[in-house]
């Protein structure tokens, strides 16, 4: 296998396993696995619990004027096999997944300081390489010469009752309906906000892995990154 390190950008619509995808391949490759979605759901979660999301409703200026309190960063787990996301030195990964995060985290991932903040961080973290990134924007803004972009998607109820399966077994009390309207109303708000909206690189190549098993989606990876290196 070729050496060479390259950045791996996945993005794509909201509950279609990039995040799983993105850390079998860090695995597979020995690379670093970063969880964009990760820390804009951190920031939502800080602003939930600090008074600046009320019944749903995000005041923007409080969530900027919060921004500088608020420190992110990622720790290894090894039992996971990935990197658990610290606020303030909170481990916050277990929190940051509810429904409650899911429904505000679009308007508050289209604030522009939230957006330059993160993608700030994201671009270092990149400097390193040898690096799998998925999220909405990162073949796009954040790393638009990565080596190799896939732009991820699935059939919308596909997407929904893999979410539902995982929530459910934690003992989340939701109903297939509200995950399903989830998963539809963040595709929206997320390819249609103002700032990087969600969009296929013109360079991405599109995995739907509606039909596909994970271990199918690994050998169509395999190929497509041994191309990627040789090129
Ligand atoms: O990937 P995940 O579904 O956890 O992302 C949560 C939300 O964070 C997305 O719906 C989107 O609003 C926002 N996001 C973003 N840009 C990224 C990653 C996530 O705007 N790079």
């Amino acid at each position: 296998m070729n050496n060479k390190r390259i950045i791996i950008a996945i993005d794509g619509h909201s509950s279609c396993g990039k995040s799983t995808f993105a850390k079998a391949i860090a695995a597979r490759l020995g690379y670093i696995f970063i969880d964009t979605g990760a820390m804009y759901r951190a920031v939502t979660l800080y602003a939930l619990e600090h008074g600046a999301i009320l019944s749903g409703i995000v005041d923007e200026e409080r969530v900027v004027g919060m921004l500088g309190e608020i420190n992110i960063d990622f720790r290894f787990n090894p039992e996971r096999g990935a990197s658990d996301i610290y606020v303030n030195g909170d481990l916050v990964e277990g929190r940051i997944r509810t429904i409650e995060v899911s429904n505000c985290v679009s308007a508050v991932s289209s604030i522009a300081e939230v957006r330059s903040k993160l993608v700030a961080m994201q671009q270092e973290m990149g400097l390193r390489r040898g690096i799998v990134m998925d999220g909405r924007d990162i073949g796009t803004v954040v790393f638009p010469d990565a080596e190799l972009k896939i732009y991820m998607t699935a059939d919308p109820m596909v997407r929904a009752e893999r979410r539902y399966k995982e929530l459910t077994a934690k003992g989340d009390n939701v109903t297939l309906e509200e995950i399903y309207e989830n998963v539809v109303s963040r595709d929206k708000a997320d390819m249609s906000r103002a700032i990087s909206p969600l969009r296929k690189a013109d360079d991405a190549i599109v995995l739907d892995n509606s039909q596909m098993s994970v271990e199918e989606q690994m050998t169509w990876f395999m190929e497509r990154y041994e191309e990627a290196v040789a090129k």
